[in-house]
């Protein structure tokens, strides 16, 4: 956090470091072999598994069920990864319980779904115990350019790794997993794992990442494009939307992905947080802001959000788990001003129909407030045709995938699948085969 972020309401160490160690530490504890089978044992291994559909990387997931009730979660592993190898990831992070566990037929007769996202946490930790699984195809001598080391980009870059492809990754952070590392709730990836991951992945070589590359300011795509046989984009969403509201300059006001990415690095007994944290916006940037700001030890945390509980991005399991670290939820109001003599003190509302605002208004004290009203794509070159404010055309020899690409929602789980098809999509190209 910048000096001027500071204020007197906004401080390190509201919590003892044993307390902050306790509340970081993993959301759901991790299966051991013998609540695995047990789970697994649920399993009908359907038929046309509705699981499989619902799941936008297609892991064929009552065949990795069945290995690890069999005993051989290693192979299990294998099955995740063939389709998504940043399994390890979405089994911590996927919202399961819109995905694979809404379509489960157990959740549809029982209300209780087969537990997949900790049966794939379980398999896969057991898979990257063990030398990594691939081994690269013989040398094609192409050389690929992957723009962005998040999971797009690290998807398509092992997928191309695989078929013999040489691989630069220009990631324009200090490290490379993107949002995994800089962009998620730091209990959903615990002890390293996002680092550990992509080390793992790297691990099957001809993988190069320079860190500390921007495209536009260090790279450009045309020199991209000169140098290498294919270029990939995966440059995420950079930009933050702005409140347009008065005092949205006041010291104590920034934006939630600043804090997300400041916390994921930090040493989190000296991360400063306010004493009353208010949090605009409904998507899972704006709960992850919330419960990380309640669980530094913030006394009073509100999220609110513009429109209904049912139109909120972040899933009602993330609104639940929200409430239960003690935020509230404040639905259908907008924000009017952020008041404060040179610091944030409070935030007016105007309680809304629609998103729209109505006469009746109230008022939040805040001395620190998180903006999460949506990321944009910021920084991208010319001469790209985009759609919605994302890439549709990226142009010859130049794919796209992510949260930067057209169509698709904005999950880790589908950057996995577009970078992966990104590859074999270049992969066909450069093989002459498309
Ligand atoms: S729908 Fe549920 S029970 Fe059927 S295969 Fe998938 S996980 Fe197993």
């Amino acid at each position: 956090m910048s000096n001027s972020q500071l204020t007197p309401g906004i401080a390190p160490g509201r919590l003892p470091a044993d307390v902050i160690a306790r509340n970081f530490d993993d959301v759901e504890p991790p299966f051991d072999m013998h609540e695995a089978q047990v789970a697994a044992d649920r399993c009908y291994f359907c038929h046309d598994a509705p699981c499989i559909t619902a799941c936008p990387t297609s892991i064929d997931i009552p065949l990795f069920i069945r290995q690890i009730a069999t005993g051989t979660p290693e192979a299990a592993a294998r099955t995740i990864w063939d389709q998504n190898i940043l399994g390890g990831m979405c089994a911590r992070v996927c919202p399961t319980e819109t995905l694979c566990e809404e379509a489960c037929v157990r959740e549809t007769a029982e209300g209780k779904p087969v537990e997949i996202g900790r049966l794939q946490r379980y398999a896969t930790s057991v898979g990257m115990a063990r030398p990594h699984p691939y081994a690269r195809a013989a040398a094609t001598g192409k050389r690929i350019a992957v723009v962005g080391a998040g999971p797009a980009g690290l998807a398509c870059a092992h997928r191309l790794a695989m078929k013999g492809h040489d691989v630069v990754i220009f990631e324009a952070r200090p490290k490379a997993g993107g949002l995994n590392e800089y962009g998620i709730a730091a209990y959903k990836a615990t002890h390293g794992f996002a680092q550990a991951e992509v080390d793992w992945l790297l691990s099957i070589g001809g993988i190069e990442i320079r860190t500390g590359q921007k495209l536009g300011r260090d790279v450009t795509l045309d020199g991209l494009r000169a140098d290498h046989d294919a270029v990939f984009l995966g440059i995420g969403l950079a930009g933050v939307n702005a409140l347009g509201i008065p005092g949205e300059d006041l010291a104590g006001v920034r934006d939630a992905v600043d804090f997300i990415a400041e916390l994921r690095q930090a040493d989190l007994t000296t991360l400063p947080v306010g004493r009353d944290v208010v949090v605009i916006g409904g998507g899972m940037t704006a709960v992850d802001a919330a419960v990380q700001s309640k669980l530094l030890g913030a006394e009073n945390v509100t999220m609110v959000y513009r429109r209904g509980k049912d139109r909120m991005s972040a899933s009602p399991y993330e609104q639940d788990h929200a409430a239960q670290a003690g935020v509230r939820i404040v639905y259908n109001a907008v924000p009017l001003r952020i008041s404060g003599a040179g610091k944030a003190e409070s935030v007016d509302f105007a309680y809304a129909t629609n998103g729209k605002p109505g006469a009746e208004t109230f008022t939040l004290k805040a001395d620190q407030v998180f903006k999460a009203i949506g990321q944009t794509l910021a920084g991208v070159p010319d001469g790209l045709t985009l759609s919605g404010g994302k890439i549709a055309g990226p142009g010859a020899g130049v794919w796209a995938g992510g949260d930067c690409a057209a169509g698709g929602e904005d999950l880790t789980v589908t950057a996995v699948a577009e970078g992966r098809d990104a590859a074999e999509a270049i992969h066909a190209h450069l093989m002459g085969r498309a």
